[in-house]
């Protein structure tokens, strides 16, 4: 990039989120001056893990990096070695605990079978003949029939959305993994971890060398923040860069109430899920099973509860419906038109998994 001008850096990167810290270590590695600056008062974004006397909690909810990709994963493991770990979270429905994701055990489980083909057999005379589904409901009963709907899905999917399935658009769900095997990894990926000493030290390194600051919208003082670089890479709210010109986009947010008990463990697995809809979270976290090396004789719970956003909230899921889609379209359209980087979950309006905004630090043009 050549230099016209004498600001203090060549790239400020607004969001020490993942994105923003891939795109920021790129820069320095190409021996850029960068500044990175965040709103929170710790770096990491949705990543960090805050230190509960040795526990590490994953203070925004599970992480647990998965890929297929061998680039993605050697990358990462190139900046910190990952543990493994194999996600295999437990549905709790009303006090009977099931295996997730849906496979020979939790059919077993559910109906007392011990093979593929009587699993399939149930799961078939269940799916209602449902031939074109006009909502979640019906989607979800022809894909894996009443039981599975009524026990693992229907009352999980209403609190994370917080309406009815009957109300809620058929694609939301394309497909539910069903696995005949007594197999019980929530990921099909090739790869599956956590960084050794957690999100925070792989952050960290991905930070050296930038002059990061914290505590600090930019959108407090956009045009200082404007004349400090050549380049800006935003990685925030995209309708809030362009002022909200076409209309606020939606999210759904999410409470977490973390609980530190005196107790070495309390449930026995990282994650489990509440699918009944009568418990108001949709699951209970208890982060010292993330790491097998963990020595606490305390530990620590995180209950989850989804609700509806509103200003001032921490967005968590973009809304994917007709409205949303269409306004995001329109703030996408706006971006590319400017000369501002926008790159990232807020930025884009789209989930993100980690590893897909990895990828896609790592490939765009800087
Ligand atoms: P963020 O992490 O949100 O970073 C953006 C940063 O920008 C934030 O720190 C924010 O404070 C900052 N910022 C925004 N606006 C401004 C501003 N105006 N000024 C200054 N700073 C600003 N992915 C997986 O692969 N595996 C999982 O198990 C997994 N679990 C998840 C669980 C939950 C509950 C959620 C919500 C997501 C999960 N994800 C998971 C997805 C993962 O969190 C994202 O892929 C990742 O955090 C996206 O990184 P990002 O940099 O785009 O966004």
């Amino acid at each position: 990039m050549s230099r016209q001008n004498s600001r203090d850096y060549d790239y400020l990167v607004v969001g020490a989120g993942l994105f923003g810290s891939v795109v920021a270590w790129r820069a320095v590695q190409a021996g850029k001056r960068v500044k990175v600056i965040d709103r929170r008062n710790h770096i990491g974004g949705n990543l960090y893990c805050a230190d509960y006397d040795g526990v590490a909690v994953h203070n925004y909810g599970p992480h647990i990096f998965h890929t297929s990709d061998e680039q993605v994963w050697q990358w990462v493991n190139s900046i910190v070695e990952f543990v493994p770990y194999i996600n295999s979270p437990i549905a709790n429905y009303h006090g009977k605990l099931y295996n997730l994701p849906f496979n020979m055990n939790t059919f077993h489980q559910l109906w007392g079978v011990t093979t593929a083909e009587e699993a399939q057999q149930k799961i078939e005379s269940q799916r209602g003949g449902i031939t074109n589904p006009q909502n979640l409901e019906q989607q979800a009963i022809s894909l894996v029939g009443t039981d599975i709907y009524n026990t693992l899905i229907k009352g999980y999917t209403e609190k994370q959305w917080g309406r009815d399935c009957s109300e809620l658009p058929a694609d939301i769900i394309r497909r539910l993994p069903v696995r005949f095997t007594y197999d019980n990894n929530y990921f099909n990926d090739t790869y599956q971890g956590i960084p050794r000493g957690g999100y925070n030290e792989f952050i960290a390194r991905l930070l050296v060398g930038a002059d990061v600051e914290l505590e600090c919208d930019f959108f407090d003082n956009r045009e200082h923040w404007e004349g400090v670089a050549d380049k800006i890479v935003y990685t925030g709210e995209i309708d809030r860069y362009f002022d909200y010109c076409y209309g606020k986009l939606e999210y759904r947010t999410l409470r977490f109430e973390h609980e530190q008990l005196n107790i070495p463990d309390y449930q026995g697995v990282a994650v489990m899920n509440f699918t009944d809809r009568e418990t108001p979270y949709t699951r209970i976290v208890e982060h010292r099973h993330f790491d097998s090396s963990c020595t606490a004789e305390h530990t620590v719970i995180t209950r989850e509860y989804p609700s509806e956003w509103q200003a001032g909230a921490e967005p968590y899921y973009p809304i994917n419906n007709q409205k949303n889609s269409q306004l995001a379209d329109k703030y996408r359209a706006l971006a590319e038109q400017s000369t501002t980087i926008f790159g990232g979950r807020l930025a884009e309006y789209r989930y993100y998994d980690m590893h897909h905004i990895v990828k896609k630090a790592l490939q765009i043009e800087l």
